[in-house]
């Protein structure tokens, strides 16, 4: 579960997440929907522990993200925006990174490793530096990152952003296909997204949220 309590990070003057409220079930799949600047990465930022709210707070896995940040970072798998530089770090060194970070051991670690680089399928790229491949490899790097523990809570930016269509289709599946036992929550500004893979969708705009809503309801209103 994720749940946030009046979520608020201002930089300076600019209030860029405004007492955000909302609470994401098991099983669930929530969009964070809205343009360029709404708050959306700021608020997945928070969530996934990588930055303090000015005030308010939030809980994943039921741990508070800034009072129990280690039980919380281990219950979730954050896929940053955009594509991070990795230095010269290629692909195998990057899931082998995660899984020491992840403290993944003996049988259970190849396993993990295994259905992570089949599931994004990174055999072919294995040995190449992740700043020499194209930003949907690297968009699906990340996500092999993020899902490598199996964690229960997932915190996903942007997930098919750099994606051509058929690679859009084929994150939406694997989203689809992880959904029933986890947590998940996916920023967007693609409402095609929204319909593809949520069940709710809460559109934010300055920081703020204008609606709480299902696909179909969304729908409707439109
Ligand atoms: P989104 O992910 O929806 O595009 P962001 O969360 O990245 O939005 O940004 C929300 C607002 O906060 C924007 O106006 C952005 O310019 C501002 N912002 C984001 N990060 C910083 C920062 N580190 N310092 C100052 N302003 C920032
Ligand atoms: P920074 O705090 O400077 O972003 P980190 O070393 O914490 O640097 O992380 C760098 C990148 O490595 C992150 O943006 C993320 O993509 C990835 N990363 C680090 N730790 C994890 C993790 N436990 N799970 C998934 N990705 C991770």
């Amino acid at each position: 579960m994720i749940e946030t309590r009046q979520i608020t990070k201002r930089y300076g003057d600019l209030t860029a997440v405004d007492r955000i409220c909302f609470r994401v079930e098991p099983g669930q799949v929530l969009g964070f929907l809205g343009p360029n600047g709404a708050g959306k990465s700021t608020t997945m930022k928070m969530l996934a522990g990588f930055l303090a709210p000015t005030s308010g707070g939030a809980t994943v896995a039921g741990f508070d993200v800034e009072t129990q940040p280690l039980e919380a970072k281990r219950a979730l798998g954050y896929l940053p925006e955009g594509a991070p530089s990795y230095g010269e770090m290629n692909v195998r060194e990057f899931l082998e990174f995660i899984a020491d970070v992840r403290e993944l051991k003996g049988d259970l670690r190849y396993k993990r490793l295994d259905d992570a680089i089949e599931r994004l399928h990174l055999d072919r790229v294995l040995e190449q530096p992740i700043d020499t491949l194209s930003k949907g490899f690297r968009r699906r790097v990340g996500l092999a990152g993020a899902i490598l523990h199996d964690p229960k809570v997932l915190i996903l930016d942007e997930p098919t952003d750099g994606l051509d269509p058929n690679q859009k289709q084929e994150v939406r599946t694997l989203i689809n296909s992880m959904a029933r036992d986890k947590t998940i929550i996916i920023s967007t500004h693609l409402l095609e997204e929204v319909h593809a893979v949520c069940d709710r969708a809460i559109i934010i705009a300055a920081g703020r949220i204008l609606a709480d809503a299902t696909p179909a309801e969304l729908e409707a209103r439109s």
